[in-house]
Order: structure tokens, then C-alpha cells, then sequence
């Protein structure tokens, strides 16, 4: 059976590749592994090959168990009064954790090959000053989402895991700075990794949002994506066909530190004006505050701005201005065909979203503007869990490969 494979991972795998129909039958593999769901047609479109090789494979992948039918979920285009099935890899084959550490809290899923999530657990903890704490929490809840789900060990890829902040992947650690100031040094892959027997991946907040929103969300199946995220900071996560872009350093990306105003406030990074100290929660939070006397938290503002209150929605609107001038950038430097918007106050729709667009089309460039689309994020504070779960399938392309290649050989 599919979950007989081995447990570890090694070399690139080609050299047990033992023919083409084994090669493009794990392209198949490879494509529902890192998209989830596709019909035969779009199997087609996307992997090259034609109409009736992947109808043989995917029947070869089908009585081997590996791949299945999602019940009850079809493509819309299918012939007419025959709408084409919508094909996963058999859940069953593996299981990927997830864990997202955010401020004040710790959240943890588990999840099968077809990104169901089996079981799911959250905690109150200050994330930002106790990595130690943290990390024992996480792990505790790691085993007890396992046991939640009633999943055996073996069949376990891996650990997925979300820090907000940049990563330095030569040592997986945090980059030194004031984000988050307990976790300065902490390698958390290996932490983990010592904790709880898996092996362990991990990478910033905004990254993974951004492959949730390109795997699950808004963004499905664009190779080529942004996903900006405005909650207490402003960060961006970059896909570069199909999969996060991090640069030389890990910090690509890091669009809540672009200078907008060289006389405003101070950041916390010690620059100037840059775009988290104009439009990130706290920021419009604090415009906002200085002409009431309650004070609000993101979603009440919202809430008000959706009410009518004129001084929330010009908050909102001028905020939505301010990250368009630097999306246009973006848009200009890298060419997306898609830029989703998450975080606390991408809540607002459009409120936010139309003088976002306004300043897109204002300041980018035409022809890299013309067929963009600016969509608000679907998977909302979950975006940074479900993306850490998605690493694990992406980057365990190996150990579902020799799982296909155990299969077959059976
Ligand atoms: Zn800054």
C-alpha cells in the first residue's frame, strides 16, 4: 500500500526513475501534490502532456490506489450533462503538521495529502518573548493533534512552521531583529525536529500565506503571485512559478520597510516612513485614535467604516492608497498575474481595495498592470497554518516520489 514506503528521503531520485511513463506519471503526482485537486483537462494543460497519456497514466496511478476521485467535486468543464471529476492524490498516502507561530498565540493542524485538515488546535502564548515556551507548547500540541487525527506515525512527511519574520535559511534562524525578540539564534527547524521526530521546514509568515493563497485561496493555481499581508506589520510573499521566492538573504519581500514618506514617523527598524508606519492595523489605528476617545481594535474600526463612519473609511482608503504606490512597484519590478490581500486589515474589502487598485493602475507600468487582478485573500488568519502544511507537501516531493515509485514497484 501507498504508506509502506520508506521513511527517509535521499538523493534527487532520478536514478531510480526506470522509464518516461514513471517520469510523467510522477509529473502527475508532482502537480496534484503542490495543487491539491485537477481535472484530467487541466492535468493536460499544465503538465504538456496530451489528452490521452494522462488519461492512461492517471488510470495506472488509479488502480494503484495512489490517486482518486474527489467525491462529489467537479471541474466546470466537463462536456455538457458530463462535468469532469476533479482527481487528488489518495489521502491516505501521507500527512503533513503544520504550525504557525503568531504573536500571542500558537495554532497547529494536521492534514492529509489532499490538504483536509484532520485536526486543528490553538493556545494562548506569549510567542514573542518565550521561544522556549513556545516551542515545548508546539510540540505538545504537534502530538496531540496527531493523536486527534488518529494518524500513525510513519506516515508523517514532515513539520511545517511560520515565524513573522524573515528567515535566514543558512542556519534557520530568525535574522536578528526587534520582531520578535526571544527567538534571536533559536534554530526552530532543529528544535522542532529534536522534539518531535520529523523532519521540519520553515519559513516567514508572509511566504506561506502566500503558498496557502496560490494552493487553496484566492490566488489557485497563479504561478506568478504577490500576497500582501496588513496586520501589525506589512510583509509580502513573492511566488515565483509556483513556489515562494526568498532571495540571497530571506528577506525578499519585506515591502512593510519601503521608505514612502523620508519625514515620517520613525520605525521600529530605525528608518523612516516606511510603509508599516503609514498602513499597517496600529498605524490606522493610531490616525484614527487621535480624533476619538475610545480606542478601537482593527476589526471594530471595520465594522465602522462599513457603518458609514467617514473618518474610519478615509483612514482605510488612504492606507489602501499608500500600499498601491508600493504593490505598483512590485508589480512593475516582478510581474505578477495576481496580487492577494490578507491580514487583519484586508478584512475591509473594498473599502481597501478600490484606492488600492486606483493606485496600482495610477503608478504601474501598463503593460505589466493591464491584466492584473487585486483580489482580497480567501483563507483569512488561517492563511499563515494552512501554508505552513502546504511547505511540508512541497517540499517532501522526494518522499511522496519514492512512495509512487514503492507503489509501483509493488
Ligand atoms: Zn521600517
Amino acid at each position: 500500500m501507498a504508506s509502506s514506503g520508506s521513511s527517509t528521503s535521499t538523493g534527487s531520485g532520478s536514478g531510480s526513475l526506470s522509464s518516461l511513463r514513471e517520469f510523467n506519471r510522477l509529473r502527475i503526482v508532482d502537480f496534484l501534490r503542490t495543487n491539491g485537486t485537477a481535472s484530467r483537462a487541466e492535468l493536460s494543460r499544465r503538465t504538456g502532456l496530451s489528452r490521452s497519456t494522462v488519461s492512461t497514466l492517471v488510470s495506472d496511478l488509479q488502480r494503484r490506489g495512489l490517486v482518486v476521485a474527489r467525491a462529489g467535486e467537479f471541474a466546470g468543464e466537463g462536456q455538457p450533462g458530463r462535468p469532469a471529476a476533479l482527481l487528488e492524490l489518495d489521502p491516505s498516502a501521507g500527512a503533513a503538521v503544520g504550525v504557525d507561530f503568531n504573536h500571542d498565540n500558537v495554532r497547529v493542524a494536521v492534514s492529509d495529502l489532499s490538504r483536509s485538515v484532520l485536526a486543528e488546535l490553538s493556545a494562548n502564548h506569549d510567542v514573542d518573548h518565550d521561544a522556549e515556551g513556545a516551542l515545548t507548547l508546539a510540540a505538545d500540541m504537534i502530538e496531540r493533534v496527531v493523536a486527534d487525527a488518529d494518524l500513525e506515525r510513519e506516515r508523517l512527511l514532515g513539520v511545517g512552521i511560520a515565524l513573522a519574520g524573515p528567515i535566514d535559511h543558512d542556519n534557520g534562524s530568525l535574522h536578528p531583529s526587534d520582531v520578535l525578540p526571544g527567538w534571536s539564534g533559536v534554530d526552530v527547524a532543529s528544535e522542532i525536529e529534536r522534539r518531535v521526530h520529523a523532519p521540519a521546514y520553515v519559513d516567514n509568515d508572509a511566504n506561506l500565506g502566500a503558498l496557502a493563497e496560490v494552493t487553496l485561496g484566492a490566488g489557485r493555481n497563479a504561478r506568478f503571485a504577490a500576497y500582501v499581508s496588513i496586520s501589525s506589520g506589512v510583509g509580502a510573499g513573492i511566488i515565483v512559478d509556483g513556489r515562494p521566492y526568498r532571495g540571497h538573504r530571506g528577506t525578499a519581500g519585506e515591502v512593510g520597510h519601503v521608505v514612502v514618506d523620508p519625514q515620517g514617523p520613525i520605525c521600529r527598524c530605525g528608518n523612516r516612513g516606511c510603509l508599516e508606519t503609514l498602513a499597517s492595523g496600529p498605524a490606522v489605528l493610531r490616525l484614527v485614535g487621535a480624533s476619538r476617545d475610545e480606542e478601537l481594535t482593527v476589526k471594530q474600526m471595520i465594522e465602522l467604516a462599513h457603518q458609514g463612519d467617514a473618518g474610519c473609511r478615509r483612514a482605510i482608503a488612504d492606507a489602501g492608497q499608500v500600499i498601491g504606490g508600493v504593490v505598483a512597484g512590485l508589480v512593475n519590478l516582478f510581474s505578477p498575474e495576481m496580487v492577494v490581500i490578507g491580514g487583519d486589515l484586508g478584512e475591509a474589502g473594498d473599502l481597501l481595495l478600490d484606492p488600492l487598485r486606483e493606485a496600482v493602475r495610477r503608478d504601474a507600468l501598463p503593460a505589466a498592470a493591464t491584466d492584473l487582478k487585486v483580489v482580497a485573500g480567501e483563507l483569512g488568519e488561517r492563511a499563515n497554518l494552512l501554508g505552513a502544511l502546504a511547505l511540508v507537501l512541497m517540499q517532501s516531493e522526494h518522499e511522496v516520489a519514492a512512495r509512487v515509485a514503492g507503489s509501483a514497484a509493488a
